[in-house]
């Protein structure tokens, strides 16, 4: 398997952190690998794991025509020696997906089921381990993937005031609360939910956390929902990759890191406090003609301005 002993914890200095008095970092965890990028690779650590003792042929897993977790799939298996199978919601994209390029040149074979099929995930589950394959659910949420990214807090070198993430299936979150919890931490951990009604977190979390915990999720800042963007935001987008260097994605970190700064300006952490966000990676999220026509038309609207 691939290791990674990236634990980069970089501070960022955006005027608006140093007037409210707040120290923010940014745990690089996109630069774990450039496509088995940030939490898909915890995910996929321990659920490795598994496969290696389950006597079985490849690996089964399951997502969307964009999905970064198919990706990052794709690739691990591919540095792996292990057959890939994609199940992949919905019919076969007619024009180029750079998501599914990608995957295929890894090995991975493609079958596209229909939306309705597609719901009844423990049936097809069931054929394909029937058929001696090892199963990752959808985004790679389960306990072994919240395992996996309980690590995210145990690679710290300093400590926390606040956490912060963003969130999909709330997997990624469960495991740093998990252990916060565990460690006794006195650290606030917080979700931004990426989906509208993210409120289910609560629930994800439950599910996965049987410490006592605290924690809050973000439900305002989802932008309209799953993939859905404003120039708002990818305005702020530009604006954060050109001050700091650090690039995010639309669908999740830009979500995020917008929220952090909203947060702060409008006085939520208290001045001193050191908060840490998680870079989850998902950078590929950028490049799909969709999402580079939308940041296309907010740049060239700045240039008319500029003019
Ligand atoms: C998948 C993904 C998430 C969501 O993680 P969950 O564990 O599903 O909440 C967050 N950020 C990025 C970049 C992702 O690709």
């Amino acid at each position: 398997m691939l290791s990674t002993n990236v634990s980069i914890e970089q501070k960022i200095n955006l005027p608006e952190y140093l007037e409210k008095g707040v120290e923010v970092y940014v745990k690089r965890d996109d630069l774990i690998h450039p496509f088995i990028s940030g939490n898909k690779w915890r995910k996929l650590k321990y659920n490795y794991h598994a496969f290696l003792e389950s006597n079985t042929i490849g690996i089964v897993t399951f997502g969307g025509a964009f999905s970064n977790h198919i990706l990052a799939t794709a690739a691990f298996c591919a540095h792996s020696g292990i057959p890939s199978i994609g199940i992949i919601r919905g019919e076969e994209p007619k024009g180029i997906n750079h998501v599914l390029i990608l995957a295929r040149l890894w090995g991975m074979i493609l079958k596209f089921v229909s939306r309705e099929q597609y719901k009844d995930t423990e049936e097809i589950s069931n054929v394909w381990q029937n058929n001696g394959y090892f199963v990752i659910p959808e985004g790679g949420e389960n306990e072994d993937g919240v395992k996996g990214c309980e690590e995210i807090i145990y690679e710290l070198n300093q400590s926390y005031d606040h956490i912060i993430c963003a969130s999909g299936t709330g997997c990624t979150f469960s495991g740093i609360v998990r252990a916060v919890s565990k460690q006794g931490l006195l650290t606030k951990c917080h979700s931004i939910a990426v989906l509208k009604q993210g409120e289910f977190l609560y629930d994800t979390v439950r599910k996965f956390v049987k410490e006592a915990a605290e924690y809050t999720v973000h439900c305002n800042y989802h932008f309209g929902g799953y993939a859905k963007t404003t120039p708002e935001l990818l305005d702020f987008l530009n604006y954060f990759a050109a001050n700091t260097g650090i690039l995010s994605d639309p669908i999740y970190t830009s979500k995020m890191f917008f929220a952090v700064n909203d947060m702060i300006k409008n006085n939520q952490f208290k001045k001193g406090e050191r908060i840490l966000t998680i870079h989850t990676g998902g950078l590929i999220g950028l490049l799909s003609e969709k999402m580079l026509n939308d940041v296309q038309n907010v740049l060239h609207k700045k240039t008319l301005i500029l003019k």
